[in-house]
């Protein structure tokens, strides 16, 4: 309704600037046309000087009531005859004005040269009023009202009737879909009210609201499962935690057991051993005294067997003192601390320095060592151990022994030979404690405590060691420092 009421008002405005303009030149055309007749009948009274003439002359406007008022001018452009309209408000100018026409003050006023045979003889005044142009003003203005108000009625009516076929079935297809998404309700249809296009949209609208529906009972089935399922796992789960707690539990209790029954053992051995040196002493000291106050009572024989005596209790001594040493590594508590390995081998090597120009041993240390946390004079045995035995169990003119890190997680540490190296058999068993695979003199003897304490080093730290080795070519011992994943 706007739209066309716009449309209306502005054509309107348009056609009546139009006829305005029309209108103006139509009036001036008329007025300049009354002017010549008037003129014409005016140049005799006006060249024989004859007011009443000129008066009578200018009287025949009355026939003409847009003329407000008219007048005659002498050369000299004073008034020489005039005519005024009653009541009609018109106005004659004392003195002539310069020939043309002018719009003022709601009126149209001609000023024309009045002549006779080629002479001018004087001046003709016309003021003709607007009161037409004011007429078909309103009367355009009313058209146009009376127009608008009936294309507004048309629109209406228009407006109304395609409310009921277009608007009223969209709006209600709108309000159901408001409706849905408000209550998440996919059950809801709208109302087919028609079987056009309009009806055609609602069903399309209801088909996809029953494939929603459809899907959401879907989902619902499956997130019901789903939760059921969730359920049940979450149940397994928690009785497989418990358990997992109950046997990390009895674990950790038997640990204890176990760690208390070998601090037990250690106490014991560490007793044992320090108890059994001192009747050791005594044996060794009297075998010595025996032999030297009545040695040369015996026959060769008596003192060939006194002889072992001395040298048995050395070895007994040195096996005691193997198994204290043992059995301290498990009664101290360890010193842990940021430890430079690098320094640690650095210190062992060089106690080891005579042994190692003896043997003209070349050790090689490819890459530095990195820092680790454990303890450092316990590390540092291992480290002697290793690198001892690696030089000791060595037979070839040019030995060598690498110390390195393998880049694992955790790093692994290890000492390498080229020397006689061990079967398989025995990789297990040389880390027991006093086994070895030697006789008592080879290879510059030794008690088989060494490997043992290594083990029991490397475990005190949550480590692990193991042996790689090919026989006539060489041994590896690789160790770790802290629990594996
Ligand atoms: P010990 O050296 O006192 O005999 P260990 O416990 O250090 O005791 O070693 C046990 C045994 O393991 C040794 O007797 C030796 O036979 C073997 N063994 C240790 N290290 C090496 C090695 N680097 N190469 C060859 N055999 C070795």
């Amino acid at each position: 309704m706007l739209s066309t009421g716009v449309a209306l008002v502005l054509a309107n405005v348009a056609l009546l600037g139009i006829d305005l303009f029309l209108f103006r030149g139509d009036m001036e055309r008329d007025l300049r046309t009354l002017a010549a007749v008037v003129a014409e009948g005016s140049a005799a009274p006006l060249a024989f000087n004859d007011p009443a003439a000129g008066v009578e002359t200018l009287g025949t406007l009355r026939r003409r009531p847009v003329v407000l008022a008219a007048g005659l001018f002498g050369l000299d452009g004073r008034r020489f005859a005039i005519y005024v309209k009653p009541d009609g408000g018109g106005v004659v100018p004392p003195v002539a004005e310069p020939p043309g026409e002018r719009f003022a003050a709601g009126s149209l006023v001609i000023w024309l040269p009045v002549e006779q045979r080629g002479a001018r003889v004087g001046t003709l005044y016309l003021q003709s009023g607007l009161q037409e142009m004011a007429r078909r003003l309103r009367l355009q203005a009313l058209t146009v009202s009376a127009i608008l108000l009936l294309a507004a009625g048309v629109s209406y009516l228009l407006f109304a009737n395609l409310q009921r076929w277009i608007s009223a079935p969209i709006l209600g297809l709108a309000a159901t879909a408001r409706a849905v998404s408000a209550r998440q309700d996919y059950s809801l249809r709208a109302e087919k009210q028609s079987a056009d296009e309009l009806g055609q949209l609602v069903d399309d609208f209801n088909l996809m609201l029953a494939r929603i529906e459809e899907r959401d009972a879907e989902l619902q089935q499956a997130r019901d499962g789903l939760e059921l399922r969730v359920d049940e796992r979450t149940r397994e789960l928690a009785q497989e935690l418990a358990e997992r707690r109950r046997a990390e539990g009895e674990l950790a209790e038997r640990n204890l057991l176990l760690d208390q029954s070998n601090r037990e053992l250690d106490d014991f051995a560490y007793i044992a051993s320090h108890d059994l040196k001192e009747p050791l002493r005594g044996i060794h000291n009297f075998s010595v005294f025996l032999l030297e106050d009545y040695g040369d009572k015996l026959d060769a024989e008596g003192r060939s067997k006194l002889e072992t005596l001395p040298r048995l209790t050395r070895r007994m001594e040195a096996l005691i003192d193997s198994l204290l040493q043992f059995s301290r590594v498990g009664r101290v508590d360890l010193a842990i601390d940021r430890v430079d390995l690098n320094e640690i081998v650095a210190a062992v090597l060089e106690s080891l320095s005579i042994g190692l120009a003896e043997e003209r041993v070349e050790v090689r240390i490819l890459r530095p060592l990195p820092v680790v946390r454990c303890d450092r004079a316990r590390v540092g045995e291992i480290f002697r151990n290793l690198v001892a035995n690696a030089v000791k169990y060595n037979d070839k003119a040019e030995k060598w022994v690498e110390i390195g890190t393998l880049e694992r997680d955790p790093p692994v540490f290890y000492v390498a030979d080229n020397g006689i190296g061990i079967p398989v058999k025995y990789f297990a068993s040389i880390f027991r404690i006093f086994k070895r695979l030697h006789g008592r003199e080879q290879y510059g003897g030794g008690t088989g405590a060494g490997l043992t304490i290594v083990k029991k080093i490397v475990e005190r730290h949550n480590g692990r060691v193991w042996v790689e080795s090919i026989l006539g070519q060489g041994t590896t011992f690789y160790f770790t420092l802290e629990k594996e994943a």
